[in-house]
C-alpha cells in the first residue's frame, strides 16, 4: 500500500470506530457522499441508518485465528461478512510480540506495545520489581487510551464481553457490572453473543455504541495440537456458527444493515515439534545464563541479567556460542540488545522490555534444558512479519464497501488515534 492509499484506508477503518463516537456525540464529522471508489478518493459513502439512532460497532475477536483458517472448512457466516464487506485480502499483520495481550491492546489503543505498556504476556517493571501477568488489572500497567475509554469519555456507552485490558478502570471507564465482564473462559460462546445482542434491545440512549465480543478459540486448540489438526477445523466451524448467531440476532432485530461488525484475530499459529529445540544450558561453555535472568523463553526470549553483569557481554558470548556450530539449532536464534532490534519490531523504547531480547525462527522453541517429555503443539509470538503470524480483518457495515479487498495492514491501524497530534507512532 502506498502512503496515500494507506492513510485513506486507515481513515476507512477508523471511521467505523470514530464515526460511532463522533456521529453519536454529534461532533462535527462530515463525509461527502457519492464516491464509489473510496480508496482513490477521500469522499466516502456511508449508508444512512434505517433503524438505529446511532452507529453501532461490534468488534469481534477470535483468538489465534490464523489467516487461511477461513478456508479450512465451509465458513458461510464469515464469508457473508467478507462478501458484504471489506477484507484484508492477505490478512491482518499483528504487532510484535505476536502474543494475545500485546495485540488485543494494540487493536484497542492503536499503539505499539512499547507505547501502550503491555510488552509481553508476562514481564517485570524494573523500577518497582512488580510483576505483570494476565491477571494484572491495576491501571498503572495499561497505558494509552483504549477505544472503550474514548467512547465513555464522550458521554456514550461502551460494552465489553471480554477483551484484554477492558477490566481495567481508566478515566471514565469503570468496567461497570452491566457493561463489562471479568474474564471467565467457561462462559459459553452463545451466552456472550446473546448478551451483546441484548444490548441492542435497550432504549437508544442506553444502548452501547461500541461493543466487544471475544472468543478464545481456535487459539486454545492451536496450542494443544498445532494449526493443522482436525480440532482446528472444528473450532473454526464453531466460531463461524457464532458469527451466524450474531448475524441472525441482528437480523431478527432489523438492525443487521445498520450495525457494523469488525472481525479480527490477534495473531496466527505454527506447529512446534520435530525436536526443534534450542537449550540455553548448551551455551554454558561460553556463558552461564541463570534461570532467574530469564522472564520468558519462547518464542520471545527475554533476559534481564543481574545488576553488574554487562548485557553487551552477555549478548556477545551468547551469539558466539549460537554461531559456533556446536549448539543444536544455534543458527535459529538471534540475540539482541533491545536497542539493536530491527526497527520493524517497534520494540525497545520501554523499561519494561528486558535489556536482552532473543528472536527465534518460526516453529523453533527455546528452553533452559532438555525437557523430561517432548510435547508437540502450536505457538505464536514469533516475528510479526511471518505470514504464519497473520490473522484476519473483515469490516462489514455502513462504513465499509461491499466486496472490497485491501492489502494487509498492521492492526494498530484499526484504532485511529493517529489523528491525535500527540501520537508518537511512526508511519
Ligand atoms: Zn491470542
Amino acid at each position: 500500500m502506498n502512503t496515500k492509499e494507506k492513510i485513506i484506508f486507515v481513515l476507512l477503518t477508523c471511521i467505523a470506530l470514530v464515526a460511532t463516537i463522533a456521529l453519536a456525540a454529534t461532533i462535527s464529522f462530515t463525509f461527502s457522499p457519492g464516491s464509489t471508489q473510496p480508496h482513490r478518493s477521500l469522499k466516502i459513502t456511508i449508508r444512512p441508518l434505517s433503524k438505529l439512532h446511532r452507529p453501532v460497532v461490534i468488534l469481534v475477536s477470535s483468538d489465534g485465528f490464523r489467516f487461511g483458517y477461513q478456508f479450512k472448512t465451509p465458513t458461510p457466516n464469515i464469508h457473508r461478512l467478507i462478501d458484504n464487506g471489506t477484507e484484508a485480502i492477505t490478512g491482518l499483520i499483528p504487532v510484535f510480540p505476536t502474543l494475545t495481550f500485546p495485540n488485543h491492546y494494540s487493536i484497542a489503543t492503536g499503539l505499539y506495545p512499547t507505547f501502550h505498556g503491555i510488552v509481553n504476556n508476562d514481564f517485570i517493571d524494573p523500577s518497582t520489581g512488580d510483576v505483570f501477568n494476565q491477571g494484572s488489572f491495576e491501571p498503572k500497567w495499561w497505558l494509552g487510551e483504549p477505544i472503550w475509554e474514548t467512547v465513555v469519555n464522550q458521554g456514550l456507552r461502551a460494552a465489553t464481553f471480554f477483551w484484554p485490558g477492558s477490566e481495567v478502570h481508566k478515566s471514565s471507564w469503570t468496567c461497570s457490572l452491566n457493561y463489562c465482564r471479568q474474564y471467565n473462559g467457561s462462559i459459553p460462546f452463545e451466552e456472550r453473543v446473546d448478551t451483546v445482542l441484548q444490548y441492542l434491545d435497550l432504549p437508544h440512549d442506553e444502548m452501547p455504541v461500541f461493543m466487544t465480543l471475544y472468543f478464545g478459540d481456535p487459539d486454545r486448540q492451536g496450542h494443544q495440537v498445532g494449526p493443522d489438526d482436525p480440532a482446528i477445523t472444528e473450532a473454526v466451524a464453531r466460531v463461524d456458527s457464532m458469527i451466524g448467531r450474531l448475524i441472525q440476532g441482528l437480523e431478527k432485530r432489523g438492525v443487521f444493515e445498520d450495525a457494523t461488525i469488525i472481525m479480527v484475530g490477534d495473531h496466527g499459529m505454527v506447529g512446534t515439534c520435530d525436536k526443534k529445540l534450542i537449550f540455553i544450558d548448551d551455551l554454558a561453555p561460553w556463558i552461564q545464563i541463570l534461570e532467574t535472568w530469564i522472564r520468558t523463553y519462547s518464542p520471545l526470549l527475554s533476559i534481564r541479567p543481574l545488576a553488574g553483569v554487562s548485557p553487551s557481554d552477555v549478548v556477545a558470548k551468547m551469539m558466539e556460542g549460537l554461531r559456533s556450530g556446536k549448539v543444536d539449532y544455534g543458527m535459529k536464534l538471534t540475540v539482541y540488545l533491545k536497542e539493536d532490534l530491527p526497527s520493524q519490531f517497534h520494540y525497545g523504547a520501554s523499561d519494561r522490555i528486558t535489556p536482552i531480547v532473543g528472536i527465534v525462527e518460526e516453529c523453533y522453541k527455546v528452553m533452559q534444558k532438555t525437557p523430561i517429555k517432548e510435547e508437540c503443539g502450536g505457538a505464536h509470538g514469533y516475528d510479526n512479519t511471518l505470514f504464519s503470524m497473520r490473522s484476519i480483518f473483515i469490516g462489514r457495515g455502513p462504513q465499509f464497501s461491499k466486496g472490497r479487498k485491501v492489502p494487509s495492514f498492521e492492526n494498530i491501524d484499526i484504532q485511529c488515534d493517529y489523528i491525535d497530534s500527540k501520537d508518537t507512532r511512526s508511519f
